[in-house]
Parts: C-alpha cells; structure tokens; sequence
C-alpha cells in the first residue's frame, strides 16, 4: 500500500472505491501521522481518534453492505475550531470558550456528516479568528512545516498547516480579511474564500458578519472543487445564504473557461511587495499568456483605502458580536471579581463580574479590536469612522465591477512577503495587519478569492498567487486556475517533514 498521506482527496475517494486501500486505513494514517507531528506543529487542539476510526471503519462497513455513500465517503477533514461541532469542544483559540461544547453542529458540519466525512480533529487559530500569524491562540502559536522557525499564517493556521504537513488530505477554514488566502500562500496549498452568501455561516462563531465565509483548503483544485460542491448552498438557518444554483464545480474543472481574459491588478505591485513574489506572480502572468490568455493591467483605484477601511467595519462588528461573552449565559465567568478599590466598590457586583470575565477571558488583540471597534461606533465618531468606511467598501465593489466589464478574473500576489518569523510581528499590529492588504478588498466587496502556490523563494518559503473572480462565479474562478495549475507543478511539493 503506497502511503494514502501523500495523495489528495480525490485520489483516495478512487482508491476506495477500487478496494487498494480502506477508510480506516486511511484515517489511521493521518492521525498516526498527526501522533508524531502534532506535538512540534501544534495544529490540533482536540482530536477524538477513537470517534474517527469508528467513523471510517463504518463507511468500511456501509460499503462492505453494497449502500450508497456520500461524497466525501471516509475522507478525513481537519475543522478550523471556529466551527461549532455539536458536544465538542469549540474553543475558537479562546481562553473565553475554554470549556464551550456547542449544543449543535454548523451546517457545514452537518454537511460534512451527510457526506460521510471523518472528521479528524478541530484546528489551532487566532483568538476568535483576529490575526495573521496563529500567534494569537490561547493555545499557543502553530507552526509553518516548511520551517518550524516560521508562521504558517492565520487566522486558520492549524488549517492550513493539517493540510501542507498531510495530518489530513482537507480542512475547513475562515476568512474575514484574509485568514484561507493568506495561510495558504505561506503554506504552499489551495484556499479559497468563496462569495459571501455561498457557504452558510450557521455554527460559525461570528467575527465580522458581513465579511466572513467558510471554505476549504487542499493541496490542488480538484479537491477545492470536491470540498465547495459539499459545503456550498442556501441554508434557511442563514439568511445570508443565497439560494443560487451549485454547479457541478468538480465535473467541469477541465473544461478550460470559454474566454481567457484575465486582469493583473496594478495596485498591487506596490512599495511592499517582496521582489521574489513580485517576480513569481509576473512568472504566473506569462504562464496564463502561454496558455492564450489575453492579459491586461486594470486598477483598483481604492485599494490603497482597503486596510483602513477594513479595520473600521471589522472592529465594529467584533466589537458588537463579542459582547455576547460577558460570564452570565456561556463562556468564561470570572470566580473572584471582588471589589479592590473605593472606584469598584461603586460598580455593581454583577457589572464587576461581566468586567472581570471579559478580562481574563480575553487575549490582548481581541480586547484592541474592541475597543476600536466600540470607539468607531459611538455616538459623535460613527459618521467619522464606521459610517465613512462602508462609503468606501462601497467604492472598492465598485472597483471590482468596473473591472470585471473588461476581464474574467483578476490576478495578483496574495501576500506581500513570504512567511515571517515567529514572534517577528507580534509587537507590531500595523505591520501584522500588513500581511493582508491583498486579501482584504475580496471580502468587503463579497466575492470570491482563491490562492494557489505559483512558485517558492530561494531560502525555500512558498509563495501564492491569487485570482479573483465576480460574486458567485467560484466556478469561472476554479476552472482559470485550473489552466495554471495544469501548467506547473507547485501544488505538489511537499515540505520534507519526516
Ligand atoms: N488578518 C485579518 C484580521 O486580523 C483577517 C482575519 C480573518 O480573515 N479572519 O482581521
């Protein structure tokens, strides 16, 4: 038996079906795997191993007995533990949910179940998903496998890392700024950040409501399209979702896109960008002219306004979606929130223990966002700030849309540098927030954004290229960066872990 933890998806869905290899043998695999590597990489923070044997070794069973399976029948997938998971832990990277164990499952959860997934284990993140280097976590950072000295990115690091490190052939992350795009350019894999109202956010612990989605990570296309074809779909729990037909994003991947015109975004070959990506993504431009792509440069003139903007709207819905964890339903309540001075005496004892909750529940990052957030909106400052910035999120959508009257997609580095040091940023919140600036405008203007690995600096860091596409068109998107993908072969390398 060749060894399943090198393959994809895809390929083991085929080795099943053809009897070479068994789900349980898989799923021992991967988490035998994740046994010897878990504890240098830290991209678990739970896992129920005996639950995904017994979950694979039943799709064994079912098979065995002739019924018909689902797609995703005894593919292990690794879940980004932003994601509720009914009766288990959801800790979101949290000291706040700690002990949390949601009394439901997210639909993409249920979604996953419904396919026959295994799921293998729920992955380390930036605290409530606010960060760009999986620093964040209550649970200390994860680790780039391509150097351990390195980040791997966030906030769905641990996602990122169970796919490039093979501790499980898939996973599940989210992205509100960035947090798929960016991990998956400094991992070396496939992400993508589908149109917001694509994938329900039922069970997704809110950051920023109008800018997250879920979506998936993989090592190639093919698997991004098994994944989204699975996870995708209006759901009556989210009125967010739009009810808008799922293609069939797997069955037409090799059809190449009927045209070829693809945008390269000027903007984004500014001051900042690291000369080896830089050239990387030039490298990717002539392979898609190769391919008969007619290519030409566009602006997105309001781009340079993304990150302030971003750092407005997303505070501001932090700091409202937060307040729910103040000790009293769910979530840390503080033991001692006694009074200490003549000033707290003052407070009453039930305000005192929300304070001391929030306090102690909170990590440092989470608390600036909101205060930022709390400050943006407040009477007197909304219309300066928060009110400001959605006039300008708007100027960047339709940025988009005049772009896309000329072009199909539009190309561009999903990062401006290559992975950094760990604790490189980490005392620096503008240039941690740096890391985003390419992946930001996607999200405030709702469509979708994918990164694919296009190349690898000298020192041996992966680099990622990202495509753009209109709202909804995950399928336009998937299928030109199919063309590149065909053409080159960084989505197969590996990091040498042993
Ligand atoms: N890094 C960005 C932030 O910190 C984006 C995070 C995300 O997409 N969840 O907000």
């Amino acid at each position: 038996m060749i060894d399943p933890t090198r393959s994809t998806a895809v390929h083991l869905l085929a080795q099943m079906s053809s009897g070479e290899v068994s789900a349980e043998e898989i799923t021992r695999a991967y988490v035998d795997r994740a046994e010897r590597l878990n504890p240098t990489l830290n991209v678990f923070l739970h896992r129920d191993v005996q639950k995904a044997l017994d979950q694979a070794k039943a799709v064994d069973a079912r098979r065995a007995a002739g019924d018909s399976l689902g797609p995703l029948a005894g593919i292990p997938v690794a879940i980004k533990d932003v994601l509720c998971t009914l009766g288990e832990p959801t800790t979101c990277g949290s000291r706040m949910l700690k002990s949390f164990r949601p009394p439901y499952d997210a639909t993409v959860i249920s979604k996953l179940r419904a396919a026959d997934a295994v799921i293998v284990g729920k992955t380390n993140m930036d605290e409530f998903a606010m960060g760009s280097s999986t620093e964040n976590s209550a649970y200390g950072p994860t680790r780039n496998p391509w150097d351990t000295t390195r980040i791997p990115g966030g906030s769905s690091g641990g996602s990122a890392v169970a796919v490039a490190a093979d501790l499980a052939p898939i996973s599940l992350g989210s992205d509100t700024g960035g947090s798929i795009r960016q991990p998956a350019a400094l991992c070396g894999i496939v992400g993508l950040k589908p149109s917001y109202g694509r994938v329900s956010r039922y069970g997704l612990i809110a950051f920023a409501s109008s800018l997250d989605q879920v979506g998936p990570f993989s090592h190639d296309l093919a698997d991004t399209a098994l994944l989204l074809g699975v996870i995708a779909g209006r759901d009556p729990m989210d009125s967010t979702s739009v009810d808008t037909p799922v293609p069939d994003y797997l069955g037409t991947l090799d059809t190449p896109p009927p045209s070829l015109r693809v945008g390269i975004v000027r903007e984004y070959f500014g001051e900042g960008l690291d000369p080896e990506i830089e050239a990387a993504v030039r490298e990717a431009v002539r392979v898609y002219e190769a391919a008969g792509a007619t290519v030409r440069e566009v602006s997105l003139p309001h781009s340079k306004y993304g990150g302030p903007a971003y750092y407005l709207v997303a505070p501001a819905e932090c700091s409202s979606n937060l307040s729910r964890y103040d000790g009293t339903i769910f979530g840390h309540r503080a033991e001692d929130f006694s009074a200490r001075t003549p000033e707290e005496e003052s407070i009453p004892p039930l305000i005192r223990m929300m304070m001391a909750s929030r306090a102690e529940g909170f990590g440092p990052e989470v608390k600036r966002r909101i205060m930022l957030g709390t400050f943006a909106l407040s009477a007197g400052y909304a219309d300066q700030y928060y009110n400001q910035a959605l006039k300008v999120r708007r100027l960047i959508r339709n940025d988009f849309d005049n772009a896309f009257k000329d072009v199909d997609v539009l190309i561009g580095p999903t990062t401006p540098t290559a992975a950094f040091k760990l604790g490189e940023k980490t005392s620096d919140p503008l240039a941690m927030y740096l890391s985003d600036i390419y992946t930001i405008t996607t999200n405030l203007a709702g469509i979708p954004g994918l990164s694919i690995p296009c190349g690898m600096t000298k020192s041996g860091l992966p680099i990622g290229l990202q495509l753009m596409a209109p709202a909804f068109a995950e399928e336009t998107l998937l299928r030109t960066a199919r063309v590149f993908e065909k053409a080159t072969d960084w989505h197969s390398r590996r990091p040498g872990l042993s």
